[in-house]
């Protein structure tokens, strides 16, 4: 049976009816742009993420432009962030006119390591962007005492994470000065198309992130700033609002498929498991191990139909596009090592025990155990 990296044909499956009439109710309003879907979905995510704000966004990747944006950084800035990462992480930094500077990870969660972050500082710097990656939060708190800067929790993969901190759960995009969230279809809570959102306890920079949506100006037709058209669209807030009472129960499969994982891993020396740390409750966005000959085993896999995925096989300081930045191979050696290493395989919600124990069995045979 073949086992697909994701099968969201399978989610949609289940929960067809809801979001059809979802999506009918605001094609019968013909209402498009903004609007009460947009209102809601933005509250649900606020109280899921314990924010006193949230504010929808035409993607992921705007939610980070926009976050920069508001925090009025540009030209001549620094902004450190981790270079095992989606590009879209630091091509926002450059799109502001700003320097991504990176700091190597930490080798355990592949998340920004609080020292490095530190270490990266300059009189220049003026925001650092960790990222949640693979659905595991990174250590906020310690970032953000190391670091000294406004946060940018890049949380594309990251909704509904939590992270134990002082006696208390906290939630992805809580702590930062601005969280972002990302509604890719593969996302954990994926739209039917591009979205994205952002959140923050900050009054003063909720409101200006809703002014950098629709060109900058506050009422219409005025324009205290230049911003962008980056709303989040009506009908995609719609089928997000049907699919966000699902989430919880989707990342806890996730979680479930992932014990599964270890637990058929766990006598098997070439594979790494993930670690999520003791403080930490992952959502698995991606559930991703560590493996010599990488690359053959997952010609292996998909010789037997087993969807994978390596993200990310080449870290941000090694892209062409970033070659001005005057970065070395060997400068960042923790996150060179993980883009040879990484393997994520197949742990969507729906995926059924033959079908995980298929994966055990393909990856066990590669290594002849
Ligand atoms: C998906 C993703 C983004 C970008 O989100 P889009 O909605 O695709 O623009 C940014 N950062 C990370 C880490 C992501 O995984």
């Amino acid at each position: 049976m073949p086992v697909p990296l994701l099968d969201l044909k399978a989610q949609h499956a289940a929960i067809r009816d809801d979001v059809v009439a979802a999506m009918m109710r605001v094609v019968d309003d013909q209402t498009f742009i903004l609007g009460r879907p947009v209102e809601e979905l933005e509250a649900d995510v606020a109280t899921l993420s314990k924010t006193k704000h949230a504010i929808g966004c035409a993607s992921g990747t705007d939610a980070l432009l926009l976050a920069l944006r508001a925090l009025d950084i540009g030209r001549g800035d620094e902004v450190i962030t981790t270079p095992f990462t989606f590009f879209a992480t630091a091509g926002t930094i450059h799109n502001v006119g700003a320097t991504p500077v990176f700091a190597d990870i930490d080798p355990r969660t592949f998340n920004l390591d609080p020292a490095a972050a530190a270490a990266a500082r300059t009189t220049r710097s003026k925001a650092v962007v960790p990222v949640d990656l693979f659905g595991q939060m990174a250590p906020l708190e310690l970032v953000r005492e190391a670091v000294g800067l406004p946060v940018i929790e890049d949380a594309a993969q990251s909704i509904g994470a939590r992270r134990h901190v002082c006696g208390e759960w906290v939630m992805a995009g809580q702590i930062a000065t601005i969280g972002t969230f990302s509604f890719f279809p593969s996302k954990n809570l994926g739209g039917y198309g591009d979205g994205g959102m952002m959140v923050t306890n900050d009054d003063a920079l909720a409101e200006r992130l809703r002014r950098l949506r629709v060109h900058g100006g506050a009422k219409q037709y005025f324009h205290d700033e230049v911003g962008y058209n980056s709303r989040l669209d009506t009908l995609q807030a719609a089928v997000l609002h049907a699919k966000l009472p699902h989430l919880a129960g989707w990342s806890a499969a996730r979680r479930r498929n992932a014990a599964h994982y270890d637990a058929g891993f766990a006598d098997v020396p070439e594979v790494a498991t993930p670690v999520v740390l003791p403080e930490s409750e992952s959502i698995y966005n991606q559930y991703t191990i560590r493996v010599p000959r990488r690359d053959a085993l997952q010609a292996h896999l998909k010789a037997r139909g087993i969807g994978s995925n390596v993200y990310y096989p080449l870290p941000m300081h090694l892209q062409p596009c970033f070659a001005y930045l005057g970065c070395k191979e060997g400068q960042f050696p923790e996150a060179e090592r993980a883009a040879q290493e990484v393997l994520s395989l197949p742990v969507y919600p729906e995926l059924t025990t033959a079908q995980l124990d298929e994966v055990i069995a393909a990856v066990r045979g590669f290594y002849g155990r």
